[in-house]
């Protein structure tokens, strides 16, 4: 059937429900820490202010910076003053008017004061409540158009500002979330100017290497990082090492990656620079983060190839390939030797299908015996075509252009067809091809030129992975019984 009349409507590929082991994609994990944000800036706020006193309480003169208090919450532009904090905040319904409390001077005379944006019925009132005069309030609210969502603003966003030692206002801060704000400042000329800000981030390069006992992420918990780092892993072997069949107990692994703090508090971390994993059944496998200039950093070999080919390993969660590419085939309706061109991966109607590298849309809709069939274009002369589906994705129509991975129909078995699954093809040029050994093959090499400066990176970072100690080899752990296949690992893919 078209299911055009399929009420369910998919753009993006299905994510399963985050669960511990399931690494989280980038934009999941903000959003995940932008909720958690809000509560913990809560019990953070109250700390601080405690913390503010007593520190008040010991340094009337603040100078003595060995001895100072806890990281604020938001850094200061004078660096030794202390940050005051309202303590009364959150609670919208209950804030009474701005309750702005100056606690310290900054150190060139002037007043920092901080509050929160509180239960304020707009803006201006907010800027008035937290005692600017109606002049300067005005001033700042034209200044900051373009830069605050003046409708968005949340009670428990932060407001800080800076007066000169006349009491004139000098410079204005807005912080709607823990890493962005705005800042007004005032120019030579005394003019205010806003922008968007980023507060910075505090990056420490770590060298870990661990053995896996029960599963990858909880290797890497245990060696203080993060389990959503069992997705770099996921995704940088792919095509290489099978995480939910190929990784045994006692398998060992390095990274060398950079962890992004904020507050103390884990806030990301970057693309790890090298990865390894040394596997009973996959052997060493080693991966190197190279981005040279001009060009998306990715993943290379040690011989400098792509570690992923372009294309995803499989267009679809299969239960297993009903039939491969072969030329000489007994044709199981037609009851003749017809070559098949493609690879018959047998999965339930309804599974999603995905574009295994971006393209064009070249074909989409019903081709005799295809049934309904979807080709793209990708570059160097391939084409890919996705045949039996009982659904094509809305969008997905000749000339769109397709991220890979995006969602593009769904399997079914119409057409001639014995039952439901997807037929996958592979074209180079004008003739189809076996897809499985250039889907799951090595990607390109570097160009040439890209080389020697990849040859310098591979090099520092091989050194550095050489130089972990992952624990014991996978050879001194308890010997399993050769009648006992050890445990697989469970470390489910995304
Ligand atoms: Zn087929």
């Amino acid at each position: 059937m078209r299911a055009d009349d399929t009420p369910e409507e998919v753009a993006a590929p299905p994510r399963p429900l985050p669960s511990v082991d399931i690494p989280l994609l980038r934009h999941e994990r903000r959003a995940g820490r932008q909720v958690r944000m809000i509560w913990t800036g809560v019990g953070a706020t109250l700390v601080l202010v405690a913390a503010g006193v007593a520190y008040l309480n010991r340094h009337d003169s603040a100078d003595d910076p060995a001895s100072a208090p806890p990281p604020p919450m938001l850094e200061s532009p004078a660096a030794d003053a202390s940050v005051g904090v309202d303590a009364s905040l959150p609670a919208p319904a209950e804030v009474p008017e701005a309750p702005a409390v100056e606690l310290q001077r900054a150190s060139e005379g002037g007043t920092r004061l901080e509050t929160t944006f509180g239960s304020a019925r707009g803006f201006r009132p907010a800027l008035l409540a937290a005692g600017l005069d109606n002049d300067d309030a005005a001033e700042l609210e034209t200044a900051l158009q373009g830069t605050i969502d003046f409708r968005r603003c949340h009670p428990t966003d932060v407001m800080i500002i800076n007066r000169d030692a006349d009491g004139g206002l000098h410079s204005f801060e807005y912080h709607a979330s823990r890493r962005d704000y705005v800042l007004a400042e005032r120019d030579a000329h005394g003019q205010l100017h806003a922008e968007h800000r980023e507060r910075p981030l505090d990056v420490t390069p770590l060298a870990r290497g661990g053995v896996i006992r029960t599963s990858l992420g909880e290797a890497l918990e245990a060696l203080g990082l993060g389990r959503t780092l069992v997705g770099s892993f996921v995704e940088v072997f792919d095509g290489r090492v099978n995480f939910q069949r190929a990784t045994r107990v006692g398998d060992r692994f390095k990274i060398l990656v950079d962890e992004e703090r904020l507050d103390g508090e884990l806030w990301d971390y970057a693309p790890p620079r090298a990865l390894e994993f040394d596997g009973q059944r996959t052997g060493r496998v080693r991966a190197f983060y190279f981005a040279p200039e001009g060009r998306r950093g990715d993943y290379y070999d040690e011989d400098g190839r792509s570690m992923r080919g372009g294309w995803l390993r499989t267009p679809l969660h299969y239960d297993h390939i009903s039939s491969p590419f072969d030329m000489h085939r007994m044709h199981p309706i037609l009851h003749r030797i017809q070559p098949h061109n493609g690879v018959d991966y047998a999965a339930g109607t309804g599974t999603p299908v995905w574009a295994a590298a971006g393209g064009t849309v070249i074909w989409a809709g019903p081709k005799g015996a295809n049934g309904n069939l979807v080709g793209l274009r990708h570059q160097d002369g391939y084409t890919t075509w996705y045949a039996h589906l009982s659904y094509i994705a809305p969008g997905i129509r000749r000339g769109a252009t397709v991220e890979q991975m995006q969602r593009i129909g769904l399997v079914g078995t119409t057409g001639r067809s014995t039952g439901p699954h997807l037929h996958f093809g592979l074209k180079r040029g004008t003739r189809f091809v076996d897809p499985l050994p250039i889907i799951n093959g090595p990607g390109a090499l570097l160009p040439a030129g890209l080389r020697g400066p990849f040859r310098r990176v591979q090099r520092e970072l091989t050194a550095a992975l050489d130089a972990i100690d992952a624990g014991p080899a996978p050879a001194s752990q308890p010997e399993p019984s050769p009648h006992d296949d050890p445990a697989p690992i469970d470390v489910p893919l995304d």
